[in-house]
């Protein structure tokens, strides 16, 4: 079976999820819809509270929807619950799932028979995924004495152990430090580029990480989708204007005279040399400029007046803006306000499921029934 023929790996219509509470009950996703091809590595972005959690609860089959379906792989995750948890598994940063006293490999091989594998295949695998995530070195050491990267890689191991299909990944990268997230990163990775359709769903604060891995986006608050597309789409969405960095070695009248241009929006003084000894646009002072048009076809017209002018262009680089600009355009506020280190929440692996040892573009064909 090829890639096109597998059934869509997340498919949700009009998910909505209300928790009772007091005073009042809260509505934790308002309506979500969501389409996930096989093979992407989709990520869900959103402050504290967006209801990312709600959201994968619901997909991994922890918790029901108060409205509306999803199905994983074809398999609704209320009907058929016990077939989507063959096909998924869930990593949740800081998890602390299993037995201090074990050693990483009685650890995952205890793992490996809640997920219902015989027991040599279950060793087999174990060894496997040991050398795969790199704990070949700590794999008979206590699990509590392992670092909090070495742990996460644990984590991972575990999340792979029944072959899954989706991995969600809930801030798996949290509290690592920046060569262990690097690690973590390039494993997954690794992972589902080995076998087409493997579908990956990571929500993270990171929006590097973000930017970095996924195929595509989706930006959650209050229970909505707000927007959704590729990184670079999401740039386009709120950057309709062109901005660059430009550095000439002077500029006599400075910035200023550049507004006047058509096409300009915006041109101010970023930086400059030897700024004591001058005002800005003396004549002989290289000058830094940000430079804002309206599309990119303005800058023709501003690299010709320079030239009238008698200056010479030294650097000129287009700013990308980041997604970080996206987002606070979004949801109205920085990641990093919205954004609280947090220990993972109640998520647990879901126990007992069976080994899957089919890739997902050879799924049992009587359990692909829509
Ligand atoms: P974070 O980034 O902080 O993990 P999140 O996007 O994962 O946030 P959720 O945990 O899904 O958000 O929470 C969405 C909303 O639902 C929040 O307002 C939260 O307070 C509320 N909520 C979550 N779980 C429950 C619960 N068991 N009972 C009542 N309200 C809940």
């Amino acid at each position: 079976m090829s890639r096109a023929d597998l059934p869509a790996a997340i498919e949700a219509r009009g998910i909505r999820r209300i928790y009772a509470a007091r005073p009042a009950p809260i509505v934790a996703l308002d309506g979500i819809d969501l389409d996930v091809p096989a093979g992407e590595f989709f990520g869900l972005l959103g402050p504290n509270g967006a209801g990312k959690t709600t959201l994968i609860k619901i997909l991994t089959t922890l918790l029901a929807p108060s409205e509306g379906w999803a199905r994983v792989f074809g398999f609704d995750v209320v009907r058929q619950a016990k077939q989507v948890r063959r096909v998924m598994n869930i990593v949740s940063g800081g998890e602390q799932s299993g037995y201090g006293i074990l050693t990483v490999r009685e650890q995952l091989w205890m793992f490996s028979q809640f997920y219902g594998l015989p027991g040599r295949d279950g060793w087999r695998r174990v060894d496997e995924l040991i050398d795969a995530v790199g704990l070949a070195e700590q794999r008979n050491q206590r699990v509590s004495t392992l670092s909090t990267g070495q742990r996460q890689k644990l984590n991972v191991a575990r999340g792979l152990l029944n072959d899954p299909w989706i991995l969600f990944l809930d801030e798996p990268t949290l509290g690592l430090d920046v060569s262990a997230a690097r690690a973590l990163r390039a494993l997954v990775v690794d992972w589902q580029r080995a076998v087409p359709g493997r579908t990956i769903l990571l929500t993270t604060h990171y929006m590097a990480e973000a930017d970095e891995l996924c195929d595509r986006i989706a930006i959650v608050d209050r229970g909505r989708v707000l927007a959704i597309g590729s990184p670079a789409e999401l740039r386009r969405l709120v950057h309709r204007e062109s901005i660059f960095r430009l550095e000439v070695d002077h500029l006599d009248g400075g910035p200023a005279v550049l507004t006047r241009l058509p096409g300009v929006v915006a041109a101010t003084l970023a930086a400059q040399d030897g700024a004591e000894e001058a005002a800005a646009g003396a004549a002989g002072q290289r000058l830094a400029i940000n430079l804002v048009l309206a599309d990119d076809a303005a800058l023709g017209g501003v690299v010709g007046a320079l030239g009238e002018l008698g200056s010479r262009i030294v650097a000129l680089r287009k700013a990308e803006p980041t997604l970080e600009d996206v987002f606070v355009e979004l949801v109205g506020r920085g990641f990093e306000e919205a954004a609280v280190e947090h220990p993972a929440d109640e998520v647990a692996p879901a126990p007992a499921i069976p080994p899957s040892a089919h890739a997902p573009g050879e799924p049992e064909p009587e359990e692909v029934a829509r």
